[in-house]
């Protein structure tokens, strides 16, 4: 396989004094979908916080294209390519579906671009289209979803980091989304990483994935191979 698209090496952070990230290594490769699983508190958030620049590591290498990245500010790396699709979505209430979106085209001046963007995620997720004007305090939990999401693809990323996307929604919206995700990774050949609970439903999307465990990683694997260990069975996917 080619050089991965982005290298996570020996990564530490912390909250203060207390280590949440002891020492992560990791690869994601070109248009490949990665899922990291773990239980609460396992420190997949701080995770994708630290790779998305909101948190500095004390130690190690994120190694984006070729290039190190750590410690560079939020913005940049949104604009090398990296967005971070948080986790309990945060879209702006009192804005409309539009103003959001346009937000999430903050680093780019490509007028023609953007507007062929918002198109496109008009045409993933139709709702958002049909409610453009409305607020996004208004729109449902699933729906916010879809925005959080339609506002990371304007900021035209390389890699997506997608925070518990499934949270909070009905298994019917979760099949939903997930299987848009899927859209795009087969049609854009957007190369993604996505933080989960829903470990089943994480590892039927993805190709790859690791599983956290106290901030580190404890198992790693293709997704099938994954699905078909007797640990991740038993801790991850309820099978008895
Ligand atoms: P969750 O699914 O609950 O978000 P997680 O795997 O994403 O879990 P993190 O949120 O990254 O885990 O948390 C990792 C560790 O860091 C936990 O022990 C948590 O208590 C601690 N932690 C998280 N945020 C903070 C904070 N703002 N201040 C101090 N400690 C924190």
């Amino acid at each position: 396989m080619s050089d991965p698209i982005l290298k996570i090496r020996n990564i530490e952070s912390f909250y203060g004094p207390i280590m949440a990230i002891r020492g992560v290594s990791l690869d994601v490769h070109q248009g490949r979908i990665v899922s990291i699983l773990g239980a609460n508190g396992a420190g997949k958030t701080t995770l994708m916080k630290t790779i998305s620049g909101v948190m500095d590591p004390e130690k190690g290498q994120i190694i984006f294209e070729g290039l190190e990245i750590q410690g560079r500010e939020p913005h940049k790396i949104v604009h090398d390519g990296i967005v971070h699709v948080p986790e309990g979505r945060e879209v702006f209430p009192l804005m409309t579906v539009e103003e959001n979106l346009a937000l999430g085209a903050f680093t780019r001046s490509d007028s023609h671009g953007i507007e062929r963007d918002r198109e496109m995620v008009f045409d993933y997720f139709p709702i958002l289209k049909e409610r453009r004007n409305q607020e996004a305090g208004t729109l449902s939990g699933g729906q916010q979803q879809m925005l959080a999401i339609g506002r990371g693809l304007m900021g035209k990323p390389k890699v997506m980091l997608l925070d518990e996307p499934s949270l909070g929604l009905s298994p019917l919206l979760v099949k939903e989304i997930f299987t848009i995700l899927k859209r795009l990774n087969d049609e854009q050949n957007m190369t993604m990483m996505l933080v989960e609970q829903n470990a089943s439903a994480a590892l039927e999307l993805a190709h790859d994935g690791y599983v956290m465990e106290v901030g580190r990683i404890v198992m790693d694997g293709t997704a099938d191979e994954l699905m078909k260990s007797e640990d991740i069975q038993n801790f991850y996917l309820g099978v008895q």
